[in-house]
């Protein structure tokens, strides 16, 4: 019993020295280590005369708590690092929104040299090469109706758009598109593909490129004046389907046929899109209505000057 009251008084003694030296492990103080060292100096070790099994209660010897709290630091508890803040990242400045001014180009079809029976439909590709160098030289930004909504973020934006769907997009306009990589949205009557020679090949081609946008049309270039609701609901729920079905996605906008429309066409052509175009009035601003939207028309006879004062009125 004697020399177990020298064993713990020895623990109690390195416990000590342990509050004196600090017990940081941080400093490189290893306990176990130096614990085991302690006591082979001391004397006989555990192993060499191994302590009785105590019944609980029956010991004379003064109880000690089994369980030695640790001994005190000097400072308390080493403190917790201060938590590094996680650097926020500066917000990007959003614009506050704003109506803008953007001019909504409308073609038709181009053709050097046999302009067909509507010749001013027929804009001359070398023409309208110039229109788009120019643009693009003058810092205009072409975009579609996915960008409606954040217009006001973009410089100086601009919308080129064909109606129809005729086989010179393909021809003449679409190789110009591509070398100065000018996005437009073509507005797609579904009927051009067997009148006007556009096949379902070209209409893929060019979405594929990323440089056409298709949009709605009707199925007959009808005017929608003229029709009943279940005609009028047909030509653009079955354009929508078709081209959905052709290209993967969705028009959102309604190019009116011949730009005509009344008040149940508006009607249902907000049932069906986000946008609809009329032919007419000139610059376009986002203030006014997206139903009613309006477009610059540019023929064959559209010289520069007079296309340079019409997209910066
Ligand atoms: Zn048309």
């Amino acid at each position: 019993m004697s020399r177990k009251f020298i064993r713990i008084a020895l623990m109690l003694i390195i416990l000590g020295v342990f509050a004196l030296t600090g017990c940081d492990a941080d400093e490189g103080f290893e306990p176990n280590l130096d614990m085991e060292e302690i006591l082979a100096n001391a004397g006989p070790g555990p192993t060499e005369t191994p302590a009785a099994p105590e019944l609980p209660g029956s010991s004379a010897i003064p109880e000690y708590p089994i369980e030695i709290p640790p001994p005190p630091c000097s400072g308390g508890p080493p403190p917790e690092p201060e938590p590094i803040p996680e650097p926020t990242p500066e917000p990007t400045p959003t614009p506050e929104f704003r109506h803008v001014n953007i001019p909504i180009l409308m073609y038709h079809t181009s053709s050097e040299y046999n302009p067909g029976a509507l010749p001013e439909l027929y804009v001359r590709p070398s023409e309208f090469e110039r229109q788009m160098v120019w643009l693009i030289e003058n810092g205009f930004t072409f975009v579609t109706f996915e960008d409606w909504d954040y217009l006001y973020r973009i410089k100086r934006p601009i919308m080129i758009t064909f109606d129809d769907g005729y086989i010179e997009n393909y021809t003449e306009i679409f190789p110009i598109l591509q070398e100065h990589n000018v996005t437009i949205v073509l507005f797609l009557t579904w009927m051009a593909i067997a009148g006007h020679g556009f096949t379902e090949d070209m209409i893929l081609a060019m979405h594929d490129s990323g440089l056409v946008v298709f949009e709605a049309h009707t199925m007959t270039h009808v005017d929608l004046r003229t029709v009943g609701t279940q005609r009028l609901r047909h030509e653009m729920a079955e354009t929508n389907r078709l081209i959905e079905e052709l290209t993967g996605r969705m028009p959102i906008a309604l190019a009116y046929p011949g730009g005509r429309f009344n008040d149940a066409v508006l009607a249902m052509t907000a049932e069906y899109y986000r946008f609809g175009l009329r032919h007419d009035l000139g610059m376009h601003n986002t203030a006014f209505d997206n139903f009613q939207i309006r477009r610059i028309r540019i023929n064959r006879s559209t010289g520069l000057d007079t296309f340079i004062r019409l997209v910066t009125q």
